[in-house]
């Protein structure tokens, strides 16, 4: 069952210590509030911050009131980041979290499928009716009992392969780990899991609101129990996402329309478009794997080199973009590993990397995506999953001789699938699988690929992150031979970096 508990909140350290000492007025509410509300107060008042901060304590009531006019009327929201929430969500499915996690600026951790083994504790979705419910509990009966012997076959194929590391408590999780993570691709959409949620106000009104006029039911609950959670300790910073307090306190209605229906409306209108003339498929890219390079800057060694040039000469753009355009690809190779030549494989890459980016289209399983969509500093949006783009099947699955089975299974859930969509097309995504997949669009700028491919391309990543964060990064480096050269696992650091260098 869905439980959102709010975990912890930001609070001025005058309550914590005054509440230690049992000096806290009884009327006075200790709250996050009041660091937002004191310094927002830092633009307009020429008392030192903590002069503003005792007196946003003092006067709660005050503060609050400024909070809303400052953040709502006036429109100064980022006043409300100051104020950082934290909150344990229990129940939740894999597929609810897709549009929780959708919010860029927030953080997460999320009980991990490779790690703990799954009891087969799923949501059952409140649109299904009764017939709806059997159909889904059936197939959702299927995958766990294929998950969980999948599990016993895999674990046994792994130990075998990996005898050398049963030796240590580590080793054994390694190789146990394994199993799950290959067992899970039969999971369905629909299995509960558990995350640690953070975020600031204004990026929890955000999310608040849009995830309210979420087509699933489930997700629009979320959003409730988030807001019921967060208004207890912070009314005046969400409130946004609470028609009836912003008719309140300003005596009109939030305009919700585009956040309700504007979704509903792009894709109506992408329909109609996409129907009213038969569409030719041109070439679009390089391929590489299950990744397409669809577009990105004309030349990207240059545009990186060129930025550099800028924010290291002084110069005008003008000049720098020809000097570097004009570099041969020995000169641009040299003058990167010159520029990163102190570079460790802990260090972020200089921002000016962010000056070439590039869009790619990904065909991935449901169990990438939700690897994949934990990058925040990219633009990914995702088709709906769709069947018909197959499944992905784990290579030790095909080796324990499953992969038969695993296809059989995803095929009879796609069966479920169709029927159930029939009636609630946006529910029936629950009875998917982690195989399940769908296409999704990246724009991914050349720094966040070195950080993906540091942590994806490296050994301790999965397999299926892994093969995707490789193909993004080998086009990168096609189109990019100069400034995506140190674009690889934190493992492979050393040796590509003393290969430049030799
Ligand atoms: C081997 C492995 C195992 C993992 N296991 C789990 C797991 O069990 N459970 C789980 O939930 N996740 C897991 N993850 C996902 C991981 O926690 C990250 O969420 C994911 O790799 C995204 O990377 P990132 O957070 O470094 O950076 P990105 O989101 O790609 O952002 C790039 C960089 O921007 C900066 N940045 C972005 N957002 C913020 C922010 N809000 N605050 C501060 N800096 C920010 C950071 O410098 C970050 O490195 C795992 C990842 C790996 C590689």
């Amino acid at each position: 069952m869905l439980r959102v508990i709010l975990a912890g909140h930001t609070l001025d350290r005058e309550f914590v210590q005054s509440m230690r000492r049992g000096e806290l007025p009884a009327d006075v509410e200790p709250t996050p509030e009041t660091i937002s509300a004191a310094y927002a107060r830092i633009s307009r008042f020429p008392e030192p911050i903590p002069e503003l901060r005792a007196q946003a304590r003092r006067d709660v009531p005050a503060s609050r009131k400024s909070n809303r006019t400052i953040v709502f009327r006036m429109g100064h929201h980022s006043v409300a980041e100051h104020v950082q929430l934290n909150f344990d969500i229990l129940g939740v499915s894999r597929l609810a979290l897709e549009a929780l996690e959708d919010a860029r600026l927030c953080s997460y951790t999320e009980k991990s499928q490779r790690y703990v083994t799954f009891g087969g504790e799923h949501v059952v979705p409140e649109e299904f009716g009764p017939a709806e419910r059997e159909l889904f509990e059936a197939a959702a009966a299927e995958q766990i009992a294929f998950y969980r012997r999948a599990f016993e076959k895999l674990l046994e194929l792994q130990r075998k392969r990996n005898s050398d590391m049963l030796g240590t408590k580590t080793g054994v999780e390694t190789v146990e780990g394994w199993a799950k993570e290959d067992a899970r691709y039969a999971l369905g959409l629909a299995t509960e899991t558990q995350l640690g949620f953070s975020g600031n106000a204004r990026n929890l009104e955000h999310v608040v609101r849009k995830l309210r006029h979420h087509p699933l039911a489930e997700v629009r609950a979320l959003s409730r129990g988030l807001f019921d959670a967060a208004s207890e300790v912070a009314p005046s910073l969400i409130i946004l996402s609470d028609p009836e307090r912003f008719r309140e306190a300003f005596g009109r209605d939030v305009s919700d329309g585009f956040v309700a229906r504007g979704r509903a409306t792009i894709e109506r209108l992408a329909r109609e478009t996409m129907a009213s003339a038969a569409p030719e498929a041109a070439s679009v890219g390089w391929t590489e794997g299950d990744v397409t390079l669809l577009g990105g800057a004309a030349d990207p060694d240059a545009a990186v080199i060129a930025a550099l040039l800028h924010s290291g000469s002084g110069l005008p753009y003008a000049n720098c973009s020809a000097r570097a355009k004009a570099m041969s690809s020995g000169e641009r190779r040299g003058f990167v590993c010159d520029a990163l030549a102190e570079l460790s494989e802990f260090d972020a890459l200089p921002r000016e990397f962010e000056a070439a980016a590039f869009t790619f289209e990904i065909a991935l399983s449901a169990a990438c995506f939700g690897q994949l969509k934990r990058h925040r500093m990219m633009t990914l949006v995702a088709q709906p999953y769709d069947p018909a783009l197959g499944i992905t099947i784990p290579e030790a699955v095909r080796e324990a001789g499953l992969a038969g089975e695993l296809r059989e299974l995803a095929e009879r859930s796609a069966g479920t699938f169709a029927r159930l969509a029939s009636t609630q097309p946006r529910a029936a995504e629950y009875v998917l699988t982690n195989a399940h997949r769908r296409r999704a669009l990246a724009v991914i700028n050349l720094r966040e690929i070195h950080h993906m491919a540091r942590l994806r391309m490296d050994k301790h990543a999965q397999w299926d992150i892994r093969d995707v964060t490789a193909s993004i990064t080998a086009l990168a480096r096609r189109a990019a031979p100069a400034t995506a050269l140190l674009a690889c696992g934190k493992d492979a650091f050393a040796s590509v970096r003393s290969a430049l260098r030799a």
